[in-house]
């Protein structure tokens, strides 16, 4: 059998094609694509699904966001994921709730946070002043998954392994050099089982620089977190199929 069966043959075993890191503006102040834009773009890109995780921090929602009151915060930040989710249900792509969490007080790194509902970005406000093992240990529901988002970017910290499930060994955005081979290393040296690939999404054009994919297409944010939990998916960069 030549390369292109098996590559066939997996993706037949692993259909659905889901982006697990994207962002879209305003809710990320460095995204240039609105959020219907970009469920559309990433509709005619092939995914089945798009994770959107736009940033959440407190300088995101006083200095960009320009309010201390938690409920316009938060619901400024929701706006786009409803916006998104609404497209997806009229294009037949789903849309999943995630956010890139950054707790400002301790360190530059980020988080990306997957199994939420809109109540757990509520949840999560009350945190943003603290440090990550405050929001991990009393913060996070366990039906959530918080990985370390490109964990090898310059000015980023590692953080003690029992913090976190897990890592995003793969980010593509094409500003940054992530260093994805110390990433992978570093997972694998600490056997954090769970390993992500992230697009990074902020631009138009970047489509289909990657993807998760999974034999069944997750159905809200919390199975999301159950499949990556699970550990049974593939990753894609480009064409080719790479194993988590
Ligand atoms: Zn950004
Ligand atoms: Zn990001």
């Amino acid at each position: 059998m030549d390369i292109q069966n098996i590559k066939k043959q997996l993706s037949a075993a692993y259909p659905y094609r889901v982006e697990l890191h994207a962002h879209s503006k305003p809710a990320s102040s460095c995204s240039q694509v609105p959020a219907v834009k970009l469920v559309e773009n990433f509709k005619a890109a092939g995914y089945d699904a798009v994770t959107l995780t736009n940033h959440f921090s407190h300088r995101v929602l006083i200095t960009y966001y320009k309010t201390e009151d938690k409920r316009t915060a938060c619901e400024m930040y929701l706006e786009d994921y409803r916006k998104a989710k609404e497209a997806g249900e009229r294009l037949g792509i789903q849309v999943y709730l995630g956010a890139e969490l950054r707790f400002e007080p301790e360190n530059n790194n980020d988080y990306l946070l997957f199994g939420i509902d809109e109540e757990m970005i509520y949840r999560a406000y009350d945190y943003m002043d603290t440090d990550l093992e405050t929001f991990v240990t009393k913060g996070k529901s366990d039906r959530s998954v918080l990985v370390q988002a490109h964990p090898f970017r310059d000015n980023m910290a590692r953080m003690e392994p029992r913090l976190l499930d897990g890592l995003e060994v793969f980010n593509m955005h094409p500003g940054h050099n992530s260093r994805v081979v110390l990433a992978e290393q570093f997972a694998g040296g600490y056997q954090l089982k769970l390993k992500t690939i992230g697009t990074d999404y902020h631009y138009e054009g970047h489509e289909n620089l990657c993807a998760a994919r999974f034999p069944a297409l997750p159905a809200d944010s919390f199975a999301l977190a159950q499949a990556l939990k699970s550990g049974d998916y593939l990753m894609e960069i480009g064409e080719n199929l790479i194993l988590p």
